[in-house]
């Protein structure tokens, strides 16, 4: 059972104002689970989450995090533009990019950002961009072949294909990235890998720490470089579904440090730092798509038309995704009605749900869409001329502020060359 955390009568109260459909976010869980992810890491003194801007590029957000110890994990001019506007600079930035145009490594050197190098080349490309190396750096990582964890959840198993991922570099190239870093002047080295995307598995942190942990040892013997931190990248996944069991942070920081004790402390790295680039774990579950039943639809199966569609939540049209819908004032009743929730885009997978057993839906109902506070409105975009949504706050003693206002016909028609 998944409950909103807005009330319906809250959410009459919000709709009188703002107009469906649109995000809402929740202050109080951000933080306290900001709060939680940061005492699971209490053990490593240099520990830093760097929240991955692109899960939700959002200023209200992101100052939110910075209060609760967060930097940013940014990727794009655009990315990098916020953070500063946001007075997030300097290594509260993290610049983990990949095919990056030599400019944004210009911004991100002018806003002093650790750089993260995704390629070997990038070592010559980086120096030539911006006339030195920067004394602080990072490598990414990509170990190649298939990544699987052991354990596995009922109708769930961790696997990726880090062998097709266009990201990082090879373990020799690790080597002679560092090395030409060094001779070139970098004092302090970073690694960084992302090995698997949403893993409901308290192992995949301490699965990954390992990996590259080990491989920090080994470079360290060879290269003679002094590493100072390793980020574990983003991954860490949320229960979308309702009878799948969440990830246990506390546990997951135990697992790593753990590994951190058997690997690092025994290889005289005692100081490296850990770093992380969550995104949906720092921001899904506490983000709502709320919208509004405008038509039902009786054909071959039965639709629910509603006023958001896939422009405001690409997720189950692009991957498949499940995100599970409330009905307000319904959440008690039966759920034997079996619909398709579908947008108004003219594409066939416009669909927030198919074959969802749901209570029944009348016109004018309001529906909670979970889970979206992450890779959500930021995936959005405006196809069919659909213009993107509005996102609230929902703050800790319940007021909604708007922090990003809908758009408007004049925004989208502002590039038009008519
Ligand atoms: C997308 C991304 C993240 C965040 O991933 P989540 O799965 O949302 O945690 C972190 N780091 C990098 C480099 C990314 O591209």
């Amino acid at each position: 059972m998944k409950t909103p955390f807005v009330t319906g009568k809250e959410l009459e109260a919000i709709i009188s104002r703002y107009p469906t459909p649109f995000h809402i976010y929740d202050e109080k869980g951000i933080r306290e689970n900001a709060r939680a992810l940061r005492a699971a890491f209490a053990w490593n003194p240099g520990y830093r989450e760097y929240f991955a801007v692109k899960a939700t590029p959002t200023p209200a957000i992101l100052k939110i995090l910075h209060e609760e110890g967060c930097g940013c994990d940014c990727s794009s001019e655009a990315e990098l533009r916020m953070s500063e506007r946001c007075g997030i600079v300097g290594e509260d930035i993290m610049f983990s990019s990949n095919e990056t145009p030599a400019e944004e490594f210009q911004l991100a050197d002018q806003l002093g950002a650790i750089i993260n190098l995704d390629d070997l080349t990038h070592v010559d490309y980086l120096e030539k961009a911006i006339g030195k190396i920067p004394e602080k750096v990072c490598c990414r990582y990509n170990p190649g072949g298939v990544f699987t964890l052991g354990e596995t959840r009922e109708g769930f198993q961790v696997m990726d294909n880090p062998g097709d991922a266009k990201y990082g570099m090879t373990r020799a190239q690790m080597a002679e990235a560092f090395t030409r870093l060094a001779a070139k002047g970098a004092k302090e080295f970073g690694i960084h890998s992302f090995l698997a995307s949403n893993t409901l598995s308290n192992d995949y942190y301490p699965s990954l720490a390992r990996i590259l942990f080990q491989l920090a040892a080994e470079l360290k013997a060879e290269t003679g470089v002094h590493i100072t931190f390793i980020n574990l990248s983003g991954g860490v996944g949320i229960p979308y579904r309702p009878d799948q069991k969440g990830n246990d942070i506390a546990v997951i920081g135990e697992g790593v440090r753990r590994a951190y004790e058997e690997i690092l402390v025994p290889a005289g790295m005692g100081d490296v730092a850990i770093y992380t680039e969550l995104g949906r774990f720092m921001l899904a579950p506490y983000g709502h798509l709320i919208t509004r039943a405008i038509h039902e639809k009786h054909t071959y199966k039965e639709y629910i038309g509603v006023d958001a569609c896939a422009c405001n939540l690409m997720r189950p049209a692009m991957y498949g995704s499940y995100h599970h819908i409330t009905v307000v004032g319904k959440e008690t009743a039966p759920c034997d009605c079996k619909y398709d929730v579908v947008g108004s885009l003219c594409e066939n997978n416009d669909k927030f749900a198919i074959d969802r057993m749901l209570p029944k839906i009348d016109t004018g109902d309001l529906l909670v869409i979970h889970d979206t506070g992450a890779h959500g409105h930021a995936m959005g975009y405006n196809y069919n001329g659909k213009l993107r949504s509005a996102e609230l706050m929902l703050k800790e003693d319940r007021s909604v502020e708007m922090i990003r206002r809908a758009e408007t016909l004049d925004d989208y028609f502002a590039t038009l060359v008519w």
